[in-house]
C-alpha cells in the first residue's frame, strides 16, 4: 500500500469532515505505541524523518515539514481544502505542539523536583524546550489542541498547555511510564495524573490526619531519640513521609477490598512503622532497647522482628504482617512473595486482590542486589506471581557511606531494573506529603486495576547517619551541611497548613504533646489498631506449637487405599497423546500399584503425594524442571503429544481433593528458595517442596538456607516445614554436578533446627515425605536425593513396605549374617551403599555388615546403637563416604558414631575412608572418578 499521507486523510475525510485533530490523535497514539495505528498509517508515519524509534533524540523538525511540502507536491490528484490545509503553517505548529506534550509524558520526571535537598543534579533535557520543537514564547498565546491530553478542554492557549504539563510532570511527582507497551496501562495513568495535574485538592481533615501521622513519624523518633540516645534504631527521620504513605495504602486497600497486606522491609524506618502503623506497644519495643528477652531461643534485634496485628479500614478488618528479615538487605521480597501467595492460595484468590504485597527497599540495595531482578522475573510468572506488588523506595539518595551516583550503580534512577517488567515508576518528593499520599493512591489503583508491579520512589534523606552512632558528616560534607539546615518534613507541612489557614500554630503543637503524652503512657499509638482482632484472617499455628524433636511418626496408608490411588494416578483424558517412554513409566506404575511390580522411586514418591492429598494436604512443588523431574523419574505433568497441552493426574484424584500444583520454575535458585521458604512459614498444612535442579546449585541461594531456612526458627520463633530435594551422589560427572554440599547442611546443624536425610529406597522417600506432613512438628527437611538410585535395580520396594513401614533413620544389615561373625562394620549413607553391597557379594564376605544411616540429622544415635547391638564381636569400624574427606559427612558426623560406639565397645576405633581431600567436590576426569570409587569401596570392605 503506497498511499501518501494525504491520500490516507482525502480517504477519511469524509467521515472527519477533513478535522485534522484525527491525524494528530494517530500521530500521537504512533508516539506512544506504532502498533497501535492501522499498518497503512503507521507505514506512513514511520517515513517521517522522526517516528517512534527515535522520537527522544535530538531532531529538529524542519525534515518533518519538508517531508509533508514533498508528500503533497507529488500528490497525483487535487485535496480538498480541509485536508490541504495540513501544510499550513498553524497546523504545523498544532503537530511540532503534540510532539511536545509527548516530550513532557516521557522525560518530564528529569526534570521534576523530587529531591527535597535540591542537590540532585539532572542532565538538562532539550525536548523540554519550545524551541527544540520549533515554537517559541511568540506562540503563547495561540490556542492548540490537546490531544489526548486529559487537561479538560479540547484547545488551550501554548502557555497553559506548558504550565499544566509542567504541574503534572516536572513537580513533586516525576513519573516514568512511557517505557509501557500496553496503551491502556498508559491511558490509565494519563487519565489519573493529568486532569488533576498530579496535584489533587485535599479536604482539611485529609490534611490534619497527614500532618497527625507525620507528627507521630516524627514523635516517635524524637522520643526514642532522647530516651535512649546512641542506641542503633535505624530511624526514618528525613523519610516520615513513609508513615502517612503506609497508613494510606493500608486503608485504601482495605476500602478496595483487601483482606491482608504484607510488608517486608529492611531496617531503617521499620521500629516506626511497627508503632505508628501495626500498633506494636511502645512499651513492647520500650523493653527491647532496655535488652529484655522476649524468646525462650536465641532472638534477634528489634529491627530485625517481624510483628502481626489487624487495623480497621473504611472496608473492614485488615490482617497486616510484617515478615522477619535479617540483615541481609533485599532478600526479605521474595520470602513476602511467597506469604503472600500462600495466604492467596488459601482464600482461592487467583487474582490477588486479597492479599496486597508491599516490598520496602532502600535505594542502595535495590539497585545493587540480583535478588530484587530475580523477584521482579516471578512477578508474572505462573507459580509466584501475587497480583502485583507495591514496591516503596525510601530513597534516602546514600547507601551507608556511599553516595556518588558512578560509585553506587551505573542507571539513571535506583529504581532502572523495575522496567524490566514494565512497572510505573513514580518518584516523589518527600517532603510533599500531598504528593506522596496522590502516588500513594495511584500505585494501589494501578496494581488492582491491571495485577503487575509498581514502584513508588520516595525521594528523601537520611537526618543522620547509617545508624545513629555513625557521623555522616566526614563521607557526605555538602549533603549534611543541607540537611542540617532543612526542616524535618513535618515542620514544612505545619507550616503549609498554617500558612493556609488549614490550623493554627497552636493546633499543631497540641498534635505533637497529644502524641508525645500517649507514648509516655505506654499507649498504642496507631489509630486503626483493632484491640480484638479478628482471627480468621489468619492462620492458627496453635497445633504446630511446642513439638520437640522424635523419630516417632506413623505414616502407614491402608494398601487399598495406596492400589486405589495408583491407579487413579495414572489415569488420563481419552485422548491424550503421551509420549513412547513416558507412556512406559505410567504403564509400569499401573503395574507398581496392582502389586505386579517392584516399585521403583517415582511411583512411590508420587504415591506418597497422591495420599497426602487424600488426607487433605494441599501440595506444592517448585524447581527448575519439576514437572518431569531432571532425570525424568517424577513425569507428574504430562504433555499431550499433539496439541502439547499438560495434564496433571494428580490433579483429578477426586473432585474435592486440596490443590496439587507443580511448576516448573525460571532459573531462579535465591529468590525462588525464599519464596518457598515465604510460603512454607505461611501454610503449615501444605507439603511445600522446592527441588534443585542439581543439588550444588543451591548454592545460589545460600543466604536463604543460612539466614532464614536453618536459623528462622530460633532468632523468630518461625516454624517451617519446607522440603528441599537436593540431587547429590558422586557418578562421575565432574565438580559442579556431584554433590549437594551435605557438609555445609550439617556445619548448620544445631539445636534440632532441620532434618538432614539420604534415603536409598524408594519406601524411605515415600515415608520421610509422608512423616514430614503428617506430623505436626515442622522442621525443615533437606534430602540428598538420588540420581542414579532412581532406576537402580536393587532400590526398589514392595506396595507391603509402603503400606506397613515406616522411615528408617537407620537401616540394618539386609543380609542374614551371623551377627557373631561379623568383624568389620561398614556405616555409610546414600548410594555407596549399593557399591559396598555388590562388592562384599563379590568378594563373598561374610563377616562384614553394612549399616545405612538414612538421616544425619538429627542424629539417630540411639536407633544406631540398637542396630549394631547384635555385633558382638567387632574388631573394625570404618565409615565409608564418595565425597572427598574434608567434604560429606565426616567431619559433622562423626562424633555421633564415636559417643554410639563408645558405648558400644570402647576399645573401637571408628576409621574414615573417602576420597582424598579435595578442593573442588570431585574430579573431572571419568577414569579418575572411577578409580576413586574403586578404591574407596574395596578399602571400606578390606580394609
Ligand atoms: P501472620 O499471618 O504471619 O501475621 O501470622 C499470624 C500469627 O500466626 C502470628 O502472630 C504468629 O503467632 C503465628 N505464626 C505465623 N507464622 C508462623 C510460623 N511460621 N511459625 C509459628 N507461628 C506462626
Amino acid at each position: 500500500m503506497q498511499d501518501s499521507m494525504m491520500e490516507l486523510m482525502w480517504k477519511n475525510a469524509h467521515l472527519y469532515g477533513g478535522n485534522l485533530s484525527y491525524v494528530e490523535q494517530l500521530y500521537e497514539t504512533y508516539l506512544m505505541d506504532p502498533n497501535a495505528v492501522p499498518q497503512e498509517w503507521r507505514e506512513e508515519f514511520d517515513r517521517l524523518p522522526v517516528s517512534a524509534q527515535n522520537i527522544t533524540q535530538d531532531i529538529p523538525h524542519s525534515p518533518i515539514r519538508d517531508h509533508f511540502l514533498a508528500m503533497s507536491k507529488n500528490k497525483r490528484r487535487a485535496l480538498p481544502a480541509a485536508v490541504a490545509s495540513v501544510s499550513s503553517e498553524h497546523e504545523k505548529k498544532q503537530i511540532r505542539v503534540l510532539r511536545m506534550i509527548n516530550a513532557y509524558r516521557v522525560r518530564g520526571h528529569q526534570v521534576a523536583q523530587i529531591d527535597p535537598l535540591k542537590l540532585l543534579k539532572r542532565e538538562p533535557v532539550p525536548d523540554l524546550d519550545l524551541r527544540f520543537h520549533e515554537l517559541s514564547e511568540a506562540d503563547n498565546d495561540t490556542q492548540f489542541q490537546l490531544g489526548s491530553l486529559f487537561f479538560g478542554p479540547e484547545e488551550a492557549p501554548l502557555r497553559s498547555i506548558v504550565e499544566d504539563l509542567k504541574k503534572t510532570y516536572c513537580s513533586s511527582v516525576g513519573v516514568e511510564y512511557m517505557h509501557i507497551v500496553d496503551t491502556q496501562e498508559k491511558r490509565w495513568i494519563q487519565s489519573r495524573m493529568e486532569p488533576v495535574r498530579s496535584s489533587p485538592v485535599l479536604e482539611a481533615e485529609t490534611r490534619k490526619h497527614i500532618l497527625e501521622r507525620l507528627t507521630a513519624a516524627e514523635g516517635l523518633e524524637k522520643y526514642l531519640g532522647s530516651r535512649y540516645a546512641g542506641a542503633k534504631r535505624f530511624g526514618v527521620e528525613g523519610g516520615e513521609s513513609l508513615i502517612p504513605c503506609l497508613d494510606e495504602l493500608i486503608q485504601r486497600a482495605g476500602k478496595e477490598g483487601a483482606k491482608e497486606v504484607v510488608i517486608g522491609m529492611a531496617h531503617r524506618g521499620r521500629l516506626n512503622v511497627l508503632v505508628n502503623i501495626f500498633g506494636k506497644n511502645p512499651s513492647d519495643l520500650f523493653g527491647e532497647f532496655e535488652g529484655k528477652k522476649t524468646l525462650e531461643t536465641s532472638g534477634d534485634v528489634k529491627y530485625h522482628q517481624g510483628f502481626s496485628s489487624n487495623v480497621m479500614t473504611p472496608g473492614g478488618e485488615v490482617h497486616l504482617a510484617m515478615a522477619f528479615n535479617p540483615s541481609h538487605l533485599e532478600i526479605v521480597s521474595p520470602v513476602v512473595e511467597g506469604s503472600v501467595r500462600a495466604r492467596q492460595d488459601r482464600r482461592e484468590d487467583e487474582v490477588g486482590n486479597s492479599v496486597i504485597p508491599v516490598s520496602i527497599h532502600g535505594d542502595a540495595a535495590f539497585a545493587g542486589q540480583g535478588v530484587v531482578m530475580e523477584t521482579f522475573q516471578m512477578s508474572q510468572t505462573r507459580a509466584y506471581k501475587t497480583g502485583g506488588t507495591i514496591h516503596l523506595v525510601i530513597n534516602n539518595q546514600v547507601g551507608f557511606t556511599t553516595s556518588k551516583k558512578e560509585d553506587a550503580r551505573s542507571t539513571e534512577y535506583c529504581t532502572d531494573v523495575a522496567k524490566m517488567v514494565q512497572a510505573p515508576i513514580f518518584h516523589v518528593n518527600g517532603d510533599d506529603p500531598e504528593a506522596v499520599r496522590f502516588v500513594t493512591q495511584l500505585a494501589l489503583d494501578y496494581r488492582n486495576a491491571f495485577n503487575k508491579d509498581v514502584v513508588i520512589d520516595l525521594v528523601c534523606y537520611r537526618r543522620r547517619g547509617h545508624n545513629e552512632a555513625d557521623e555522616p558528616s566526614g563521607t557526605q560534607p555538602l549533603m549534611y551541611q543541607q540537611i542540617k539546615v532543612q526542616k524535618t518534613t513535618r515542620e514544612l507541612y505545619a507550616q503549609r497548613l498554617v500558612d493556609e489557614g488549614v490550623l493554627t500554630a497552636e493546633d499543631c503543637k497540641e498534635m505533637e504533646q497529644a502524641y508525645r503524652k500517649a507514648l509516655e503512657n505506654g499507649e498504642h499509638v496507631a489509630n486503626a489498631l483493632v484491640l480484638e482482632p479478628n482471627t480468621e484472617l489468619f492462620v492458627d499455628w496453635k497445633p504446630y506449637l511446642g513439638h520437640q524433636w522424635s523419630f516417632e511418626a506413623d505414616t502407614r496408608v491402608d494398601i487399598k487405599l495406596l492400589q486405589e490411588l495408583g491407579q487413579k494416578m495414572c489415569r488420563f483424558p481419552e485422548g491424550f497423546a503421551i509420549q513412547k517412554q513416558v507412556q512406559k513409566i505410567y504403564d509400569d506404575r499401573l503395574r507398581m500399584a496392582a502389586g505386579a511390580m517392584e516399585i521403583n522411586w517415582g511411583f512411590a514418591e508420587t504415591l506418597a503425594y497422591a495420599t497426602l492429598l487424600a488426607e487433605g494436604h494441599p501440595v506444592r512443588i517448585t524447581g527448575q524442571d519439576v514437572g518431569r523431574g531432571t532425570f525424568s523419574h517424577r513425569h507428574a505433568a504430562v504433555h499431550h503429544q499433539k496439541d502439547a497441552s499438560t495434564y496433571v493426574p494428580l490433579q483429578h484424584l477426586a473432585d474435592d481433593q486440596p490443590d496439587f500444583d507443580i511448576y516448573d520454575s525460571y532459573l531462579s535458585e535465591e529468590a525462588v528458595l525464599a519464596f518457598e521458604y515465604g510460603y512454607a512459614t505461611t501454610m503449615p498444612n501444605t507439603m511445600v517442596i522446592w527441588e534443585a535442579q542439581f543439588g550444588d546449585f543451591a548454592n545460589g541461594a545460600q543466604v536463604v538456607i543460612d539466614q532464614f531456612i536453618t536459623s528462622g526458627e530460633h532468632k523468630w520463633g518461625r516454624l517451617c516445614g519446607l522440603t528441599m530435594l537436593l540431587p547429590h551422589g558422586f557418578e562421575g560427572q565432574g565438580p559442579e554436578h556431584s554433590s549437594a554440599r551435605l557438609e555445609r547442611f550439617l556445619q548448620l546443624c544445631a539445636e534440632h533446627n532441620i532434618q538432614v536425610c539420604v534415603p536409598t529406597t524408594p519406601s524411605q522417600i515415600f515415608h520421610l515425605l509422608r512423616r514430614q506432613i503428617t506430623r505436626p512438628l515442622r522442621k525443615p527437611l533437606v534430602v540428598m536425593s538420588p540420581k542414579s538410585l532412581l532406576r537402580h535395580k536393587q532400590a526398589t520396594c514392595s506396595l507391603e513396605d509402603l503400606a506397613e513401614g515406616s522411615f528408617q533413620p537407620v537401616i540394618g544389615e539386609a543380609d542374614k549374617l551371623d551377627p557373631a561373625n561379623v568383624k568389620r562394620l561398614v556405616l555409610c549413607s546414600g548410594k555407596v551403599y549399593y557399591d559396598l553391597y555388590n562388592r562384599r557379594a563379590e568378594l563373598a564376605k561374610e563377616d562384614v555388615a553394612i549399616v545405612r544411616i538414612e538421616q544425619l540429622y538429627p542424629f539417630p544415635e540411639e536407633i544406631l546403637g540398637q542396630t549394631i547391638a547384635e555385633y558382638t564381636n567387632l574388631e573394625s569400624v570404618v565409615w565409608c563416604q564418595e565425597e572427598p574427606m574434608n567434604q560429606g559427612a565426616w567431619y559433622c558426623s562423626q562424633h555421633h558414631m564415636r559417643h554410639v560406639l563408645q558405648k558400644h565397645n570402647p576399645s573401637l576405633h571408628l576409621e574414615g575412608v573417602g576420597r582424598p581431600h579435595a578442593a573442588a567436590p570431585a574430579v573431572g576426569y571419568i577414569s579418575v572418578h572411577v578409580e576413586q570409587q574403586e578404591q574407596l569401596v574395596n578399602e571400606a570392605i578390606n580394609g
